[in-house]
């Protein structure tokens, strides 16, 4: 089935935007945590909200889940590694599954974690986002993997039955799996280095290993990463008065766009977005 629209993040600015749609009739396929945004979760408290003054980032987001529920709009709980444009619709990668859209909203919030050097160099080439997805080419291989939350253990010890040996950077306070073919390292992966593929890691602490491949598994994923061909302005995506980014089809809305990081300004943007898709998919069914 190819979607009207495919939303990425469920904070307020996707949160925005998949209402609008609903009221729209538009179909949607919405990714992101069922438990919608953390940073809103982590608010103590929210002055400016009009409407709901000093309400708890905690209350906020439990009225947004309401919401979201009350309306029927559906979360699919899965990351987004990668995104495709094909002319008038987009191949959408999430965990191992592929889905189309004709449009594109990206609501994914500011993403401050800094690709390590050679991370984007090596991408295809042996560094991967996606354990289900590229696991099965590492049989019997030496892999590192950096594990960014605990959610993301399970796929360690996925990788861990795959691979014959396993080099694990901890990125969070925590023990990680205790599997016999897992080594820990003593500090986080700094440096991806190879030639046509990737050939050795090195952690902050300049350990290095041989390695045929490794995984980078982390609750975001980079902007340029995600889509080929975003125009940026530092660490936030570009957008006109629509929304609209520099790749047809494709608009974003919320802290991903710029400061300043607020609520109010993420819903806002969401709202714009979902009436300047309706609009594109107009045009595009007229064509
Ligand atoms: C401690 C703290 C206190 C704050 N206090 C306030 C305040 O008092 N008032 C205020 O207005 N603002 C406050 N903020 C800022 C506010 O929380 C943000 O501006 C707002 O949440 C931005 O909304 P968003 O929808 O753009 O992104 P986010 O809320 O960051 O949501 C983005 C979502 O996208 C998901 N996502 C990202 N990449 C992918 C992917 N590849 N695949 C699937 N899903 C993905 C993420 O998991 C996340 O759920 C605070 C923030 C923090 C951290």
């Amino acid at each position: 089935m190819t979607y009207d629209v495919c939303i990425i993040g469920t904070g307020p600015a996707g949160l925005s935007a998949a209402i609008n749609f609903k009221l729209h009739n538009k179909s949607v396929i919405w990714f992101g945590s069922k438990d919608m945004s953390l940073k809103v979760e982590k608010s103590e408290k929210i002055a400016n909200y009009p409407g709901l003054p000093y309400v708890s980032g905690k209350e906020l987001n439990e009225k947004f889940l309401a919401q979201a529920d009350e309306m029927g709009l559906e979360i699919t709980d899965k990351l987004v590694t990668n995104i495709s444009p094909m002319g008038n619709s987009f191949m959408i990668l999430a965990d191992n599954e592929v889905f189309e859209a004709k449009a594109l909203l990206l609501a994914t919030g500011a993403f401050t974690a800094k690709p390590i050097p050679g991370e984007e160099e090596f991408i295809g080439r042996g560094v991967s986002y996606c354990a289900t997805c590229d696991g099965f080419l590492y049989k019997g291989k030496t892999i590192a993997v950096h594990c960014g939350s605990e959610k993301y253990e399970h796929e360690v010890e996925y990788l861990a039955e795959i691979a014959d040996k396993v080099y694990l950077s901890m990125g969070y306070k925590g023990n990680g799996p205790e599997l016999a073919n897992v080594e820990k390292l003593a500090s986080p992966l700094g440096k991806v280095s190879g030639e046509m593929k990737v050939t050795s890691i090195e952690t902050v602490k300049g350990e290095t290993r041989d390695v045929d491949g490794v995984f980078m598994l982390r609750n975001a994923v980079a902007p340029t990463m995600l889509l080929g061909g975003l125009e940026m302005d530092g660490p936030h995506m570009v957008v006109d008065r629509e929304m609209k980014t520099n790749v047809k089809g494709c608009y974003a809305a919320g802290d991903c766009t710029g400061r300043p990081y607020q609520i109010t300004k993420a819903v806002g943007e969401g709202n714009v977005a979902a009436h300047s898709i309706i609009d594109y998919l107009s045009e595009l069914d007229k064509k």
